[in-house]
């Protein structure tokens, strides 16, 4: 799929998050949008899954660590067919399996997360089953940059270079802010590639928010015997002029008024389901 495409089908995801934040009164725009770009290059270019199926075996493995981002993870899953996009219009209602948080409960959904520090953890333990029962799908896992705070990302770390799990991906959203301020305000990462690098991976910084750059990354063959991390740049808040690197946008609920911003902004004339 050419980058252009990704691109406005990022955007439609978007449109999609938005609106179902807008109509639950609550949900987490700005890592939502951030994170955009990211998974719909997987989800419609680089994964290996099966909508129809999708527990098939063979299936690449993909966990949002940063549960909290669950609005266009959603979304993508959604428009991807592994559920309705009309149940879309439910999300944080009483009674749905769209809860504010991924939830396995959900076709296409590995794991229920939420608590950070999960996702990296359980990624590693699915890449030594493969590589145990001799199976060629690849894990990914994507990750906050306010959750390498975490402790248990980085023994997730150290055990993956152990084992050499060369089939595993750390993906970062690196939008530079968590919910309370900067991540060099509230717990200092950088240099954070070299310290990726320290605990014996293969790393890699590109622009999160820019399809062509992560198409790229993902169809170019990595390095054997090491696992995989890459370093995506981004924008919290990404495609809302309102909302970009504003860190009360964590968690902020879009107005009506900024639901039409969102949708002029993005280039789209609202959503089908809602
Ligand atoms: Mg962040």
């Amino acid at each position: 799929m050419d980058a252009n495409t990704l691109q406005t089908i990022a955007n439609q995801r978007r449109a999609d998050a938005v609106t179902m934040i807008h109509r639950a009164n609550t949900g987490h725009t700005g890592g939502a949008m951030s994170s955009l770009d990211i998974l719909t290059t997987l989800y419609y270019d680089v994964l290996s899954v099966r909508p129809e199926e999708p527990l098939w075996p063979e299936r690449d493995r993909f966990l949002l660590s940063k549960g909290h981002s669950v609005e266009g993870y959603l979304a993508v899953l959604a428009d991807r067919g592994f559920f309705a996009k009309a149940e879309l219009a439910t999300y944080s209602m009483a009674g749905s399996r769209l809860i504010g948080h991924p939830n396995n409960q959900t076709p296409g959904v590995e794991l229920c997360t939420g608590a950070l520090g999960h996702g990296l953890p359980v990624g590693v333990g699915m890449a030594i089953a493969a590589k145990r029962t001799q199976r060629a799908y690849r894990t990914f896992v994507l990750m906050g940059d306010g959750e390498q705070a975490e402790g248990s990302v980085w023994e997730a770390a150290m055990a993956a270079a152990n084992y050499r799990l060369d089939n595993l991906y750390a993906i970062i959203d690196r939008n530079g802010l968590q919910i309370s301020g900067t991540t060099e305000e509230v717990m200092e990462l950088e240099g954070f590639a070299a310290k990726w690098q320290a605990f014996g991976w293969d790393v890699t910084e590109l622009d999160g928010n820019d399809p062509a750059a992560l198409q790229q990354y993902f169809h170019t063959p990595r390095p054997e015997g090491k696992p995989h991390c890459v370093i995506a740049h981004t924008v919290k808040g990404k495609g809302l002029p309102f909302a970009e690197n504003r860190k009360e946008w964590h968690h902020k609920v879009p107005t009506a008024e900024q639901l039409q911003a969102a949708y002029a902004a993005l280039g789209v004339k609202g959503v089908q389901w809602a």
